[in-house]
């Protein structure tokens, strides 16, 4: 009955799930949150139970103890499912970092030096890192990497036509993220299609509050649409996605907003927000059907976008196998789906209405039998994808 402990910081809290190293089934999740305010807050949830508190919890360390203490009072005990090894979502690891790595005091120290190119996500993994050391001393602990999935790219999908000699000193190249995704759905759709992944030719649309495509070749990624950091590619929540760089230094010159602010506008203020004034793909839609004009067109910008990378990838890949959705979006919203693959029919996507607008769960084909491109809906589980790495660096 051992287990795998899947964690996943941010600075001011953390994620956590046990997953059953045997069964994959989930034994419990949780949240801690708001650490370092004046009262943080906690949520335990089992099979049959749901649990919350609010408390001071000054650090990481101490939100540990938080958690350690939900599991003696609400289960699963720890000792009748004792965890083999702690899995650790890191968002960059740089081009050091290919594969799911055991973290020693050296892979410490290079996450945190990756830090110039995830200031706000990889400090704050290395703090989850090292709260956990604590709370497990004996265990064996296991960074997984957003971007490492992406590792495969060829350098004239990554390299960025800039300066050469100063793309290499900073470390400018695309790296791409949200691989742990990328990497589930892709295997997940290959076993659902009962083909070998090796084989097959296919596109992952990640479609959530953060959004990215990867064109996914023999399960092997060959090109993403996020960069250096996660604002390149598609439209999404609160993020631009592409905008010619030349906007930024215009926006530099005019208006002289400083690093900082242009950072703000471009992450947190742009995308469906900065056209809509609404960040949840829900909201929009509905704003759009009331006939909001600002809402409709940020609608349109979004699937414009999505259709540019289908076309590119389609074309990068030089035959498609299949297209998977997934994310809140993409595994949600049967309009954002059906109108990203619209008029294709002659490049053989064709989707099915009725499949489409199913509510049914799990893995399932929304194209048309008669489709040359098989179209899913494929659910993500990034923690689950954590937990099978670690395992399979653990043993
Ligand atoms: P994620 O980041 O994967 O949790 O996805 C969050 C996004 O999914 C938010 O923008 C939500 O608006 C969106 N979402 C969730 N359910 C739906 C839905 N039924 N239709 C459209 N968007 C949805």
């Amino acid at each position: 009955m051992t287990s795998v402990l899947v964690v996943n910081s941010g600075s001011s809290s953390f994620k956590y799930q046990l997953i059953d190293a045997d069964d994959e089934r989930r034994l419990a999740s949780g949240l801690v949150e708001r650490i370092g305010e004046p009262t943080g807050h906690a949520t335990h949830d089992v099979p049959d139970g749901h649990w919350e508190r609010s408390l001071e919890i000054p650090d990481h360390t101490a939100g540990f103890g938080v958690m350690l203490d939900a599991f003696r009072e609400h289960g699963p005990s720890l000792e009748t499912h004792p965890p083999i090894a702690v899995g650790h979502r890191v968002v960059h690891g740089g081009a050091r970092f290919f594969e799911p790595t055991l973290v020693t005091p050296l892979v410490l120290i290079n996450i945190e030096d990756l830090s110039d190119l995830a200031p706000l996500h990889n400090p704050a993994n290395v703090e989850g890192i090292k709260a956990a050391k604590k709370a497990f001393p004996e265990l064996p602990h296991v960074a997984v990497f957003d971007t490492a999935f992406h590792q495969t790219m060829a350098p004239d999908a990554y390299t960025y036509a800039i300066d050469a000699e100063l793309a290499s000193r900073l470390r400018i190249r695309r790296y791409g993220f949200h691989g742990t995704s990328h990497k589930y759905v892709s295997g997940a759709a290959a076993r659902f299609l009962q083909r070998p992944l090796g084989e097959l030719k296919q596109f992952v649309l990640h479609l959530g509050n953060g959004a990215s495509m990867t064109a996914v070749d023999g399960g092997r990624s060959v090109d993403t649409s996020m960069g250096l950091t996660p604002l390149e590619g598609l439209v999404m929540g609160t993020r631009s996605g592409d905008v010619d760089p030349a906007v930024l230094i215009y926006l530099q010159r005019k208006t002289r907003i400083g690093p900082d602010d242009l950072d703000d506008l471009l992450n947190q203020r742009s995308g469906l927000l900065g056209l809509s004034g609404r960040k949840d793909m829900r909201d929009v839609i509905r704003a759009a059907d009331d006939g909001d004009e600002s809402a409709r067109l940020a609608l349109e910008v979004y699937l414009h976008r999505i259709r540019h990378y289908i076309g590119a990838y389609t074309f990068e890949l030089g035959r498609v196998d299949d297209i998977v959705f997934t994310a809140g979006v993409g595994e949600n919203s049967a309009e954002i789906r059906a109108r990203s693959l619209a008029g294709l029919e002659h490049h053989g996507i064709e989707v099915d209405p009725d499949r489409n607008d199913s509510r049914v769960g799990g893995v399932r084909v929304i194209s048309t039998d008669a489709s040359r491109v098989t179209v899913l809906v494929v659910p993500t589980d990034e923690e689950l994808e954590i937990a099978r790495q670690t395992l399979s660096v653990v043993g």
